[in-house]
Order: structure tokens, then sequence, then C-alpha cells
């Protein structure tokens, strides 16, 4: 089957069916599970079948870098619940955006990012690309005039996340997917928070999808690794990159991931449900001034985020009072959360960001992020609901 045959058949079916069956490909052993192939080589039946698979007139394996019958398995399983033609799996998250952008900038080039986004992925474009020559302009991600007025000539790539992390803003995908293609820009959505369980970019006008598998694919911060999604077109560009400069995913790694796409939506959901119930029961804590939530009705972009995803996801953060001080104490207060800056496991996580994930901002990138001294990131596990409030009592007890 080619891979548009393929894509027309997983189309027929639902993301709970995809999230179980798509990608498949039996071996001759008839296994039901995915067979996970740790092999860094492949053989060839002849010389001459050698050379056709290096010359390209023969498709099929030939060395891990490029493909891997797991690797590719999780790869097609993705695409299939983006509603995407084809996903290239990296070896993380940053991967993933280091491969989108080699892909498509060069020197001389111009991005707009938005300035709420992971830690490093600030870091990535403002030390790393600049040594390139790639300039960035980071702007506010919910105010669309200015992704507008920060476009300039050699603009080639709008760069967003959305919830953003650690203050869970809501981006307009659509209304910001307009403006780039008015000027040829690429728009790329970071969707690692969302996952395809409850937001799929490309629908409103995205034109690649970034993922950290290491998050809630996984779901049970077992392994690193992540994804770039979208066209044929495109991700023949971003695997040419990723054979090329290595960053290829691990099968084992595949081979976890795709054990955590078949109960992607079934956790996504509960993650929702939870973090809702702790956010809306925050809210009424006197130690508490504020509760940054997309799915609190008081959330400025509430509405918008309803209408572009099916809940609102398992991260939250909040301020309490007493500045740095006070986040510590409630932080160290607390006994089930672990004190870890990872997300999206089974197991709740609590982070103080202006410490850790956004510490090496500068004051200002700081303060312009809403990245206070105060706030704490609470990434909702999978614990009973009310042992995580009376993990928080115990913290307000300490401040
Ligand atoms: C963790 C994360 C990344 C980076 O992923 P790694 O797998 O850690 O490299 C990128 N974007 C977001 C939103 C993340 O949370």
């Amino acid at each position: 089957m080619t891979p548009q045959q393929q894509n027309a058949l997983w189309a027929e079916f639902e993301f709970d069916t995809l999230a179980v069956r798509a990608g498949i490909a039996r071996t001759n052993e008839g296994e039901h599970s995915e067979a996970l192939f740790l092999t860094s080589s492949f053989v060839f039946d002849s010389a001459t079948q050698a050379a056709a698979r290096f010359g390209g007139t023969e498709s099929g394996n030939i060395y891990s870098r490029f493909t891997n019958p797991t690797v590719r398995t999780f790869e097609q399983r993705l695409a299939a619940l983006e509603g995407a033609e084809r996903a290239v799996a990296t070896s993380s998250g940053m991967a993933a955006i280091l491969a989108t952008c080699l892909a498509f900038l060069s020197a001389g080039d111009h991005v707009v990012c938005s300035q709420a986004v992971f830690g490093t992925t600030n870091v990535l474009f403002e030390k790393y690309f600049k040594k390139f020559g790639v300039s960035t302009t980071f702007v506010a991600l919910t105010d669309l005039s200015q992704w507008q007025a920060a476009i300039q000539p050699n603009t080639k790539l709008f760069f967003l996340e959305t919830p953003s992390n650690p203050i869970c803003e809501v981006a307009d995908i659509q209304a910001i997917a307009d403006i780039a293609h008015q000027h040829g820009i690429l728009l790329a959505v970071d969707n690692c928070f969302c996952t395809p369980a409850l937001q799929k970019p490309l629908a409103f006008g995205a034109d690649i999808i970034i993922h950290s598998a290491t998050k809630y694919l996984d779901g049970q911060g077992r392994a690193l690794g992540g994804a770039v999604v979208g066209s044929h077109k495109l991700m023949e560009e971003v695997y040419g990159v990723v054979r090329t400069c290595g960053p290829s995913m691990s099968a084992f790694n595949a081979w976890v991931f795709l054990k955590g796409l078949e109960t992607l939506r079934l956790r996504m959901e509960a993650h929702s449900a939870s973090a809702l119930a702790l956010a809306t029961w925050l809210v009424q804590q006197p130690q508490v001034e504020q509760v940054n939530y997309s799915g609190l009705p008081t959330h400025p972009q509430h509405a918008l985020a309803t209408r572009q995803q099916r809940a609102f996801g398992g991260v939250l953060s909040f301020v309490v009072k007493g500045e740095r001080e006070g986040a510590w104490r409630f932080i160290d207060g607390t006994q089930i959360m672990s004190i870890t800056a990872n997300l999206g496991d089974a197991k709740t996580t609590i982070t103080h960001p202006a410490s850790t994930t956004h510490g090496r901002l500068s004051p200002e990138a700081k303060a312009a992020a809403r990245i206070s001294e105060g706030l704490i990131r609470i990434a909702v596990g999978l614990e009973d609901i009310n042992d995580l409030k009376a993990d928080c009592m115990r913290g307000f007890a300490n401040m």
C-alpha cells in the first residue's frame, strides 16, 4: 500500500481506533503487539538490491538513522491521529524544533516566536540560531497586531505554543495562520500540551506540528522523543535533515510511545478533568493570588479555548502570596507531588518556573512571559483529586 492509500484508509476511522491500530505492519511472526526492531542496520537480498535501496529506486530499510519499522509505526500512528499526511520522529522535542528550523531556515532569515514558549525553545532561538544568522522577534502570543507588526521581508517562520507553558495563554491558531499565509510564512505549532486528543492544529491552518513525545504521548515519564507532523512535501524536507544530521528516534522509545498512544485520549480526559477540579478549588484558597487555566470561565481566552480544544489539558499554574519564599515553602510542604520539571506524567509534578525551567531568562524576558517569583506550575497526574487537594493543603500550611 502506498502512503497515500494508507492515509485514505485511516481517514475512515475514529481517533480511538487509530490510537490502537494505525501504522501496524505485521512481520512473518504474526505478533499481535507491535514488534520492536532493535537493529541498527538492515540486510539486502543481493548487491543489486543494496544498490537499488541506496539509489532510491527501491523503497525499504537501510539503516535505523533513516528508517526503522517500529519508528515508522509510531510515525504513521501519530500522523493519523493528527489528521496529517506524515510525521517524522526525532530523538526529543527539542530535536523536532531543531530539525524544523534546519529544514526551512537559512542564514539571514527571520522568525517570529511567541514569548511564552518552553524555556529551552527560547534559548534555542535566542542563543543558537542567532550564531547562524537567523534572528527572532518575540511577540505576545495573544496579540495579533504584534504578529503582524513583527513581519519582515525575510520572515520565514511563525512559531507558537498553545496553551502556553506555564501560564496557559491560548493562541488563536486560525487567525495567526491567516496572517502568516498572507506573507508566505509557515506556521509551526507546538502541540505538546494538548496532543491531538484535545487539539488538531492542522485543522486551524497550521502547516507544521511539533511534539515532545516525552510528555503526554508517552504519558508515564519513561522515554525522550519528539516528532514533526505535516504534509508530505514539508515532511520530506524535515526527514532529509533528520537522516543526515542524526537526531533520529530510537526504536525502543518509539515502541514505548506506541503503547502510550493507545491510551492517549483516556489519559488526556482524566488529566483535564482533574486539572479543572483543582484549578476551580485553588481559586477559592486565600493564599492564592491568581490561577491560570483556560478551563476557568474567568480565563481571558476561555471562549477561544472551548472552540479550539476538546478539553483544557493537565497543566495549570497559580501565583501564591509571598513571592519566591512563599512558592518554595508551598512546594516543600507537599508530599505526594513530584518536585520535577517534567510534565505529562501519570504522577503529578510541581515546579517553580522562575528558578528552574525559565531560570535562564533575563528579568525582562521573565516579566514579558509573566513568570513571576510566586508562580507555581502543577501538571496534574492521574492520582485521586482529593489526595492532590490534601497535598496542596500541606503546601499552604507550610507557607
Ligand atoms: C518539553 C517540551 C519541549 C521539549 O521537549 P524535549 O522532549 O524535552 O526535548 C518542547 N515544547 C514543550 C511545550 C515542552 O513541554
